[in-house]
């Protein structure tokens, strides 16, 4: 398709085939209302190296992401039917979303880093989660796995203290779903992609 000929969205899906849109302040209503579950949604963490869209690179997070998960392991975003194509949203379609103009990207990377919605603004009203999250935080924060992992002198101590952090992030993952009845699908959401996940390989 010649995206300079285009004036206005035909709805073709493309860009919510290439995955969902981050999530900002404005966008909060559409999570408390439940328009958008909790259960939907996935968090990139500070420090977590990412693709950034916007400049088409990978780049380490200055600061997290709360994002619209995919459909099974793709990127297509888990509100959009290939079958229509349509969003089962469309009317309530985050901020990303309702601004986004392929054939013109200057509205999108005037917001894109803007107003973040983070797990602060939505999980710190519940303060025995809230307190687990920053604790996760802490002991398995991005920045020093990636520091620790990159790391050319660390050697064997190094490695062991990655191998430490990924087995507290599985076992806090554990703890809550076992001992306080959180689901598996929010998980992603509460504590970010799980560092065996995203570290597979490398430690
Ligand atoms: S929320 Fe709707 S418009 Fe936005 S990426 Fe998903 S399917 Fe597309």
């Amino acid at each position: 398709m010649n995206l300079s000929s285009l004036t206005e969205c035909r709805r073709c899906g493309t860009c919510c085939d290439k995955g969902g849109p981050t999530l900002h302040a404005d966008d909060r209503m559409l999570i408390d209302s439940g328009l958008i579950p909790a259960k939907h949604l996935y968090t990139l963490r500070k420090g977590e190296l990412v693709n950034d869209s916007i400049r088409g690179c990978l780049l380490p997070l200055e600061s997290e992401m709360i994002k619209i998960k995919g459909q099974n392991r793709a990127w297509t975003c888990v509100f959009f039917d290939k079958t229509g194509p349509a969003c089962h949203i469309y009317e309530h379609r985050p901020l990303e979303c309702r601004i986004l103009k392929c054939w013109d990207t200057r509205d999108i990377k005037a917001v894109y880093s803007q107003n973040r919605l983070t797990r602060k603004d939505l999980l710190s009203p519940i303060p025995a989660l809230w307190s687990l999250i920053e604790d996760h935080e802490l002991r398995c924060s991005h920045v020093t796995l990636r520091k620790l992992l990159d790391s050319k002198s660390g050697g064997a101590a190094a490695k062991k203290t990655v191998r430490e952090m990924v087995e507290y992030d599985r076992s806090i993952r554990m703890l809550v779903v076992e001992k306080a009845g959180v689901e598996l699908d929010m998980l992603d959401f509460i504590f970010g992609r799980s560092l065996s996940e995203v570290f597979r390989g490398r430690c």
